[in-house]
């Protein structure tokens, strides 16, 4: 029977976490660790400057808190699986996709990231909408995926980033193997005044804009398939290698 360590960046009690949960108790064993706030943005940060608590929900379902999605993986790795490794780690589903270089700010990859780098096969879920996501719907397909991927041997370094439509399972048009896409800056500084008439500022994305290009991550979720795009933890220029061999040559 296999073993999942599963963690999310929206929250221990989102509705993704809590959909996937279920869909992977179907096929085995499921340790959950999850934040107990939602950390969207967090990117792939660790906690290292103070200690943190760990209160159990249920069995084998933990939240830490103030704990990031790395956070929440090194605990299920090195306290509650005591250093042997599961199958696979998941994360998520996350509420709102994870495409293009969205993925360098998102916890819900970095969970899946951190499992890579313990040496585990991870997957990152993530739902391509927003508006009235149905994650039952969603965590089926997720399933199907994880069957896939705990069959196969993933290759070494390689970690997936999944981001399914929110459709009914019958609408979905398949799978699609994607490139990490390229999106187009819509992001704006909000200036807003306080009660005293001081000035507040708010990041926000009112409007998203990827470049749709065949191949990629976007162009997959948006003509209704699911999105596996493999990811890999060299940041490595391997094409700029060269050139900048010749550049600082002395
Ligand atoms: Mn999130």
């Amino acid at each position: 029977m296999p073993v999942f360590l599963l963690t999310n960046d929206d929250g221990y009690f989102s509705e993704g976490i809590k959909a996937l949960r279920e869909e992977l108790r179907k096929l085995g064993r499921v340790i959950t660790v999850a934040p107990d706030r939602n950390l969207s943005g967090v990117g792939h940060s660790l906690t290292f400057t103070q200690p943190l608590r760990i209160r159990r929900v249920e069995e084998d379902f933990w939240t830490v808190i103030g704990g990031t999605p790395a956070d929440c993986v090194h605990f299920g790795y090195y306290l509650f699986l005591e250093g042997k490794k599961p199958d696979l780690v998941c994360s998520g589903i996350n509420e709102g996709p994870n495409l293009g270089e969205d993925i360098t700010y998102s916890g819900t990859v970095s969970g899946a990231m951190e499992g890579r780098i313990l040496g585990i096969p991870s997957v990152a879920f993530s739902a391509f909408g927003r508006e009235e996501v149905d994650f039952g719907e969603i965590a089926k397909v997720a399933r199907r995926v994880v069957e896939r991927v705990i069959e196969l041997n993933m290759p070494e370094d390689t970690y997936l980033n999944v981001n399914i439509p929110n459709l009914p399972e019958p609408e979905i048009k398949g799978f699609m193997v994607t490139r990490q896409g390229r999106r187009a800056y819509r992001e704006k500084v909000l200036k807003l005044l306080d009660p005293g008439g001081k000035p507040l500022y708010w990041i926000t994305a009112e409007e998203f804009g990827w470049h749709l290009e065949e191949g990629t991550d976007y162009w997959a979720v948006y003509h209704g398939y699911v999105s596996i795009t493999p990811l890999q933890l060299d940041l490595t220029n391997h094409k700029s290698l060269e050139f900048l061999k010749e550049v600082f040559k002395v």
